[in-house]
Formats: structure tokens, C-alpha cells, sequence
């Protein structure tokens, strides 16, 4: 396309984004029209919403990089009419699914799914698309026949108001499900803010689909306006992205210095407990077999706060309960055997942890054995069958 035009793209760096890009999944799309009319007819009954788009940065931004540059700089006027393009690149931003298992971002359009699935911010599918760019769609929870089938499509890890805002601004949806409509979000208490009058109750919004909404004290009907919750969010936020990957002390103080701000369960504070639970396995320095005692119990502290959240917001059969179950067990045997060894624990206690260990093993199990061989749930799943035949020998034994 390029060279026809007599075009030529250089970049220093061509694995970094660029806005040259921005028209490659819109063109292959439009393509099918050449090369797959059938396909091309699927893709056009997708949603675009290009009227809401019209106006906003991304329309402008895409009239630049997309709709001229393909119409104009690349000399496709005949081929592309201005409206087919818009149409494309909204279907694109309605429609993409972010395909995780690569080291670039990367986005898809799965023209069945998308039109199949509806969205709600607890979902009742565990959505993963692999290697071969294969979407994979699995019930998470039982679905009787004719229900409908939901898909979270923006971070279930969020809170409402971060959710609604990219739905907004990406989907140019909302979302009114019981955990959006619930200024507690199912009892999670998610993006609840510690009341700074009464230091009892939480601040929660009064009216959670609403951005702009005053948040009041459910202790002392102390009051917050939007404006006064954005500054909190914004600053911590700041403070979070500052710390590194594999700061272990800088997560932790995080998680120290805002207790009389965030409830425990607050989205930041689940977001550090995330990054310490892979920093206390996979960093050189705290792999799990050179944990001390404490770490193993601040580990195993961690996952059981994540999973009583995962409980209600990622619910049932999904890969993310799966994967920190697969946490969880390895620190319990470990600190098991410590104490046991070490006289703290009885043969009776040694056993009920061991069981403990066991069933979450199975569980685990259970998950990521739905994934296929060749991905990381997949290789995690040899080794737990291993590990799990183990436990049953030595509660045998
Ligand atoms: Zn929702
Ligand atoms: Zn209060």
C-alpha cells in the first residue's frame, strides 16, 4: 500500500507505538471488503457509534491518522468512501478486545463474540483469547438456557467510577448492574474513602452511576463533593504509579501509610496486594522456598484478602481466582511444615493445613485445567497435578 503510494515509513523504533499505526486494524478491516465480502458484511453490522464519536479527540484523531491518511497520503479515495472508514475505525474502538498473550499490545475484532455478548461489570464468562489469537469464551458461573451471557468489558478490578468512565469513553456505554448500582459494590467496598470527621464510617458516592454525585459518610453523614474525591483519587494515584514493578518496600508502605484513607479493600490497595503477590514468588530475591515465616504468612494474608474479593467480583470458574488459589497453596504447605517441624504445630494441626493446602490445589486445578497446554495456566496445571498427587502421599503417609 505504501510503496503504491509512493510512501515511505521510517520509525527509530518500530516495536514502539505510533500514530502511523493507528490505521492498520481499520484498513485490514475495510480490506475484507476486497478480499471477504462475507466477512466484510459481519464487520459492518457491529456497532460504531460514529455519531457519538463525531467531535470528540479520538474522531480528530482518527480523521488525521486514519481517514486522510488512508483517503489522501495513500491515494484510497476510490477504494474507501470517508463514512465506510469512520465506520470502521468506531467498530474498532466499540468492538476491540485487548489480546493479552503478546508483548505489544495488541487488538482484536471477533465480530461473533462481540455481537454476542452483552456487558456487566460481574460477568458470567471468563473471556482469554491465546496464542493463535483464538478467543476462548467459557462459563464461569452456570448459565441456564436462554440466559444472557455477560462479558466485563472494561478492569473488574476498578472502581465504579473508574469502570463507568471507560465505558464512557471507550464504549460509549454505561453500566447499571447490581455491583455499579450499589454504592458498596456488592459489600466490597471498593472505592470506599475512610471517613475523615467521624473516623468510624466510609465515604461512599450517593449516586454511583453519577460522576459528579456528593459522597456522604455512612456513619456521619459527612459529605465529599466529586471534585474533592478527584483530588484524593489523583494524588494517590500519582504516589501508586511512582512505585516500581518490584518495589517490595514502597508497596508495602503504600499499604501501611493509607489505612486511615482507603478501606481495606479499596482498588489500589488490591492493585499493591497483586504486585506484592508476584513480587513474593517470581523475584529472584523472594522466591518462595527463601520466604521467611512472616513473609509466608504475609503472603498467605494476601491471598486470602484477594480472593474474598475475587468471591464477588470475579466469581465462579475465572482465571484470576484460579491463579491466585495457585498462590495460595504453596506458602501454606511451606509455613505448615515450618511449624511443624519447629514444634508449633501438632500432628492434628499439621494435617488440617496439609487438607487445607489439598483442596485448594484441587480447586486451582479445577480452573486452570481449562486453559490449553501450551499457555502459562496450562504449564501451571502439570505442576499442580504433580503437586497434588504429592499432598495426597504425605496425608496418605
Ligand atoms: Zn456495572
Ligand atoms: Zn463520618
Amino acid at each position: 500500500m505504501l510503496s503504491r503510494a509512493k510512501l515511505c515509513f521510517t520509525s527509530a523504533d518500530y516495536g514502539q507505538e505510533h500514530t502511523a499505526y493507528d490505521c492498520i486494524l481499520p484498513l485490514r478491516c475495510l480490506m475484507l471488503k476486497e478480499s471477504r465480502p462475507k466477512d466484510y458484511e459481519n464487520f459492518r453490522k457491529l456497532e460504531t457509534h460514529t455519531n457519538e464519536l463525531r467531535g470528540s479527540d479520538l474522531w480528530y484523531q482518527n480523521q488525521r491518522n486514519v481517514v486522510y491518511f488512508l483517503r489522501y497520503s495513500c491515494r484510497m479515495e476510490q477504494r474507501f468512501t470517508e463514512e465506510e472508514i469512520d465506520e470502521a475505525c468506531g467498530a474498532v474502538i466499540i468492538n476491540a478486545f485487548d489480546c493479552f498473550p503478546f508483548a505489544i499490545p495488541i487488538a482484536g475484532i471477533f465480530p461473533a463474540a462481540a455481537s454476542l455478548m452483552a456487558h456487566k461489570c460481574i460477568a458470567n464468562v471468563d473471556n482469554r483469547i491465546y496464542n493463535k489469537f483464538w478467543m476462548i469464551t467459557r462459563a464461569s458461573l452456570p448459565i441456564k438456557q436462554g440466559e444472557i451471557i455477560f462479558v466485563c468489558s472494561t478492569d473488574p478490578n476498578l472502581g465504579t467510577r473508574e469502570r463507568q468512565r471507560i465505558l464512557r469513553d471507550w464504549k460509549f456505554s454505561g453500566c447499571n448492574c447490581v455491583r455499579c448500582c450499589d454504592p458498596t459494590e456488592c459489600q466490597t467496598y471498593r472505592s470506599a474513602l475512610k471517613c475523615q470527621k467521624c473516623y468510624e464510617g466510609y465515604v461512599l458516592p450517593m449516586k454511583p452511576l453519577d460522576h459528579y454525585s456528593d459522597w456522604k459518610c455512612n456513619h456521619c453523614s459527612h459529605r465529599l463533593t466529586s471534585v474533592d474525591v478527584d483530588k484524593i483519587i489523583d494524588k494517590l494515584q500519582k504516589e501508586y504509579d511512582a512505585i516500581g514493578d518490584q518495589d517490595v518496600e514502597l508497596f508495602e508502605r503504600f499499604l501501611k501509610s493509607h489505612t486511615s484513607l482507603l478501606h481495606p479493600n479499596h482498588y489500589f490497595y488490591n492493585n499493591a496486594r497483586r504486585s506484592l503477590n508476584k513480587i513474593y514468588c517470581f523475584h529472584p530475591q523472594y522466591q518462595l522456598k527463601k520466604l521467611s515465616p512472616a513473609l509466608l504468612e504475609r503472603k498467605i494474608d494476601i491471598c486470602k484478602k484477594l480472593l474474598s474479593v475475587e468471591d464477588i467480583l470475579e466469581p465462579g470458574l475465572t482465571r484470576t481466582r484460579g491463579l491466585t488459589l495457585n498462590e495460595l497453596y504453596g506458602p501454606i504447605l511451606l509455613l505448615n511444615r515450618y511449624r511443624y517441624f519447629n514444634g508449633d504445630h501438632s500432628l492434628e494441626e499439621a494435617k488440617k493445613w496439609l487438607l487445607q493446602a489439598y483442596n485448594i490445589i484441587k480447586e486451582s486445578l479445577s480452573i486452570l485445567s481449562l486453559h490449553p497446554a501450551d499457555t502459562f495456566e496450562g504449564m501451571m496445571t502439570t505442576i499442580l497435578k504433580r503437586t497434588l498427587q504429592d499432598a495426597q502421599e504425605y496425608i496418605l503417609d
